[in-house]
């Protein structure tokens, strides 16, 4: 098997794929009320096949595992003709996918069947009215069955994404109802701290993952866990008795530079380095002009030695894409 390996050393296996920068809901952290829909044409965004050429190349190159996100995945038409043709590709060891959950109920069972394993689901409040204020238009019991489903259709393992934001969803409450869950489903709650990547919201509104741990704490004594598979940056810890774990991700107050292993592939065809750098090589003018496998493999190459070590000499000023338009 090829392997890639970075300027600092750090082999990159891992790639993130958004396949859509639109979405059904408007997280405050993530989007503009007004949303984004105006900002791309159709022929600005890469195509399915090409999505999966340049998947298919970087697998032969030393990527392993790749993660389809958003925007919401989920709303792009022909997703499970997508998927199916994804996981039919030979060496492509782990696929899954991040979504909002909003339509999981009518697709979980079809996505199975298509081959996707692994499943994240991102449910920031068990309060509906909190729910709606952080979506702006979601309504939490259409993901509540979504999620209900992906553990009946055998979803292995299923994560849970959580922002937490100082005020909003960051009292007893909130992290009681994320405590009660790991004990009714073997599910892997994922605690994340909020990244200021949001206009509308500072670093502020960012709760350090410690003042989350003290506050679940309340709720039992939590021990270290055994990772899930195909676990990126979190540290897990589990309650006695649990079915599930809790996670958190910690991007803000502990940086995972060192063991990172990632690239991003945006869907307007940009490949990024360093969530916190605005640094992006194009994708889609060299797949579009030259032999998809050179353009492929010219591109990887540039991001393993534009690869910024860590978040500090990551070049940013200011964040010019939202979370959505970047995938997470
Ligand atoms: N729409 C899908 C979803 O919400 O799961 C996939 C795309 S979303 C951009 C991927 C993940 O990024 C979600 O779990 C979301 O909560 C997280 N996210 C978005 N904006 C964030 C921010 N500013 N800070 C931390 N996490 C963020
Ligand atoms: Fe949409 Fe996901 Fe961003 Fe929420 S976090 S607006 S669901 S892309």
């Amino acid at each position: 098997m090829p392997e890639l390996f970075d300027n600092h050393n750090r082999r990159i296996d891992y790639l993130r794929v958004s396949i859509t920068d639109k979405c059904n809901l408007r997280c405050v952290y993530c989007m503009p009320e007004e949303g984004l829909e105006h900002l791309k044409k159709h022929e600005d965004i890469l195509t399915y096949e090409e999505i999966k050429l340049f998947v298919y190349h970087a697998v032969k190159q030393g990527i392993s595992k790749v993660r389809l996100t958003g925007g919401e995945p989920l709303i792009r038409k022909d997703i499970l003709d997508f998927l199916k043709n994804l996981s039919n590709l030979p060496e492509l060891y782990d696929m899954s996918l991040t979504t909002n959950g909003v339509l999981l109920a009518d697709f979980a069972e079809d996505l199975q069947k298509v081959g996707l394993r692994r499943i994240n689901i991102s449910i920031d409040s068990f309060d509906p009215e909190k729910f709606k204020r952080i979506t702006r238009v979601g309504d939490l019991n259409k993901v509540l069955i979504g999620l209900r489903r992906a553990f009946e259709v055998g979803f292995d393992p299923v994560k849970l994404n959580a922002v937490i934001l100082k005020g909003i969803n960051d009292d007893l409450k909130d992290f009681e109802g994320f405590a009660k869950l790991t004990f009714e489903y073997p599910v892997h709650v994922r605690f994340i701290e909020y990244m200021p990547f949001s206009k509308e919201m500072g670093l502020e509104m960012c709760v350090p993952c410690s003042e989350m741990l003290k506050k679940l704490n309340k709720f039992g004594s939590l021990e270290e866990a055994d990772s899930p598979r195909g676990s990126g940056p979190a540290r897990y810890m589990k309650f006695k008795g649990a079915l599930g774990t809790i996670g958190f991700i910690s991007p803000m107050s502990n940086h995972f530079c060192p063991e990172c292993n990632r690239l991003r592939l945006t869907a307007d065809g940009k490949l990024k380095t360093c969530l916190f750098s605005n640094d992006e090589i194009d994708v889609i003018g060299p797949m579009r002009d030259n032999h998809p496998k050179e353009a492929v493999e010219e591109v990887l190459k540039e991001a393993l030695k534009m690869k910024p070590k860590d978040h500090s000499t990551a070049k940013r000023n200011h964040f010019v894409r939202t979370m959505s338009q970047i995938g997470g």
